[in-house]
């Protein structure tokens, strides 16, 4: 029943501690919920405001490219086609450009363009290549076309005449001669337009003719002529070179001089020729992809031109033009091509009408800057969330604790009363019986009144036991009991309880025992209090003991501890039970509790007195076979004997 009343008192308690940690699971959740939005606002807070950055990016970037556009256009309408590629390329915008006329024609990257058949002298042309290839008379050869190239009036034709004698002089092992021919005579102004059969410029194959033979590649020779024929094909002026010998001559003297020319335009021919060809001006403004990956085309002055731009060099300008100076630190923006996406992006735009697909997007480079926007919000929840727990959580831990012992007092009230009413209600009737019956009786007959006497006297001595416990647990329990602590020898406290309990112990088939060890340390106790607590354990060892008892109280030491044990072969107690007996009004058997005259206060009583000595009480037992209860006290620092010869 006991244990029952336990468990229920556990309830109030926990309706207490649910009725507060509900609501502050709910402040808990609420704060949670609260900084989440926090950080969502200041995320959208951010966002606004690098959106409105952006957008400024976005309107630079416009500005720019109708900039760019707009010079561009204006390159393509006042020059010639080779001379607006050459200009829009060293501008930077575009890495090249296709040029048409209006009937969508490509007009650059060219081809050289063949001629009318020049008419020639044939009889004395014939004379000389029939030296030249017949008879390999490359001497005789030379000079037939050089009579030619003096009486020759066409341009075209006194150029071809010229190239023919150098051609013959270079087979005549006259290197020198050719060379010299070449310098002198065919890089005259008159002949920078000439062309050959092909429609290719003459003097630009001779120059390159001249660099091949300079066997002194590093020398000076070499270097100026390589810088004549560098001029030359890096001048867009001249309608006589078309692109694809200009391509191929600028290939050929970077490989010759092994890349010390520059060729700032090669690149873009070469891109410019690959992409030819393969597209058509188109109408719009819009960029789209080219042919090419990587490659874009950019339709320019009403389609007359088309511009190539590489990826590379897109991101470039449109990254230059975007401005990001403003932006916060480890914040970058970054373009994304069309059909590409950015998962960290934060904020994205397009980039501008005329570049469709293009996105202008922010980049963070941590998120901790929505923390820190958020921070100071966040932190203000947290701290009024733990404030909350915090007052809400102290005063119920408190109002727990307080409730818990009052109703443990209330309950003990409760057992105390029902306890003390019911146990002494049982002396009280026997002794009542007895007496009455003497009463009753007409003549008192000696032995038998004797015998009454005598059981009234035991009753006596169990209710006054009785009481004797109830008042000693009563003071313990109020912390009323004045404990009077001072150093005694172990053994006087066995004495003590030896002579308390030797007479009632003394039955028929009870054989009590005690035992001391030798030098036993002293002890700092409060006799009686002691000897109350070991008498309870007797007493015990007596009552739950059957009819041949074996008792026996030691006293030894044990780990530095004086231990006192009481040993007995009675009823022993369960593992189980070893537990709750030490609680107030627990016992394990209530029939043969109170046939002995207990009401389970007895160890309750002695774990109090053990505890204000700073002692320990265990139990070892074994159902059927006995139990052995032991105090262990802490040794006093030296024995009284000792002290008392220190102080003499
Ligand atoms: P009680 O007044 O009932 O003896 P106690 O507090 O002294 O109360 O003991 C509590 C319970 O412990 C008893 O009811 C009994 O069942 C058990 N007990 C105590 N001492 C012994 C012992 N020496 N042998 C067997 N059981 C014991």
């Amino acid at each position: 029943m006991a244990r029952a009343v336990r468990d229920n008192d556990a309830w109030p308690s926990v309706l207490l501690l649910s009725a507060v940690l509900v609501p502050a699971v709910c402040v808990l959740w609420f704060m949670g919920a609260a900084m989440r939005n926090e950080r969502y606002a200041a995320r959208e807070r951010l966002a606004e405001l690098y959106r409105a950055q952006l957008s400024v990016s976005q309107a630079t970037i416009a500005r720019h490219w109708a900039a760019a556009v707009a010079d561009l256009e204006q390159i393509i309408k006042t020059n010639s086609p080779a001379a607006s590629f050459s200009s829009a390329v060293r501008a930077g915008f575009v890495d090249s450009l296709i040029v048409f006329n209006e009937q969508g024609e490509t007009l650059y990257p060219n081809s050289p363009s063949v001629g009318p058949a020049e008419a020639q002298l044939e009889a004395q042309w014939a004379e000389a290549s029939q030296l030249e290839y017949a008879r390999k008379d490359f001497d005789s050869a030379a000079k037939r076309y050089r009579a030619l190239s003096i009486q020759l009036t066409n341009v075209n034709l006194r150029a071809r005449a010229l190239q023919a004698a150098a051609r013959c002089l270079v087979q005549g092992e006259q290197r020198d001669l050719a060379i010299q021919l070449i310098n002198e005579e065919l890089s005259r102004e008159a002949y920078g337009h000439a062309t050959d059969a092909q429609g290719r410029l003459i003097i630009a194959n001779a120059e390159l003719m001249t660099l091949e033979l300079i066997d002194d590649k590093g020398g000076m020779a070499f270097a100026s002529a390589a810088r004549r024929l560098e001029q030359r094909l890096n001048d867009y002026n001249n309608p006589a070179l078309a692109a694809s010998q200009r391509r191929f001559l600028m290939g050929q003297v970077q490989n010759l001089s092994g890349g010390k020319t520059g060729f700032p335009t090669l690149r873009a021919e070469r891109l410019a020729a690959a992409v030819a060809g393969r597209v058509q001006p188109n109408r719009g403004t819009s960029l789209q992809r080219s042919p090419l990956s990587d490659v874009w085309q950019l339709s320019l002055a009403d389609s007359r031109a088309l511009g190539l731009i590489e990826t590379d060099t897109l991101v470039n300008f449109l990254q230059r033009a975007a401005d990001p100076g403003a932006l916060p630190q480890g914040a970058e923006i970054a373009l994304l091509t069309p059909g590409i996406d950015h998962a960290g992006a934060f904020v994205s735009m397009p980039v501008d009408p005329s570049l469709p697909g293009w996105k202008l997007v922010l980049l963070l480079g941590d998120s901790r800057a929505f923390d820190v926007a958020a921070k100071h919000r966040t932190e203000a929840y947290l701290w009024t969330g733990i404030l909350v727990v915090v007052t809400m959580g102290i005063p119920t831990l408190l109002a727990t604790r307080v409730l818990r012992r009052r109703l443990a007092l209330a309950r003990l009230k409760n057992d105390l009363a029902a306890t003390v009413s019911h146990e002494l209600k049982t002396p009280l009737a026997s002794m009542r019986v007895l007496i009455d019956t003497l009463l009753d009786s007409d003549r008192l007959h000696e032995p038998t009144t004797r015998e009454y006497l005598q059981l009234v006297a035991a009753e006596n001595e169990r209710l006054s036991r009785l009481i004797e416990n109830f008042l000693t647990f009563a003071r313990l329990e109020r912390g009323k009991h004045a404990f009077t602590f001072s150093p005694l020898p172990a053994s006087q406290v066995v004495d003590a309880v030896v002579d308390a309990v030797r007479e009632r112990l003394s039955t028929p088939g009870c054989r009590f025992e005690w035992r001391v060890a030798p030098d036993l340390p002293d002890i700092h106790a409060d006799l009686d209090a002691l000897s109350t607590a070991l008498i309870n354990l007797l007493d015990n060892a007596w009552k739950y003991s059957g009819d041949i008892k074996h008792i026996v109280l030691r006293a030894r030491v044990e780990n530095g501890q004086v231990e006192f044990s009481v040993q007995d072969n009675g009823v022993g107690i369960a593992p189980r039970e070893t537990k709750c007996i030490f609680q107030s009004f627990y016992q394990v058997d209530q029939r043969l509790s109170r046939r002995g005259g207990g009401c389970g206060l007895g160890l309750s009583i002695v774990q109090s007195i053990v505890s204000a000595h700073d002692g320990h009480v265990s139990v070892g037992s074994e159902p059927g076979r006995g139990s052995t209860f032991t105090i262990s006290l802490p040794a006093a620092a030296r024995p009284a004997a000792a002290a008392k010869e220190a102080i003499a």
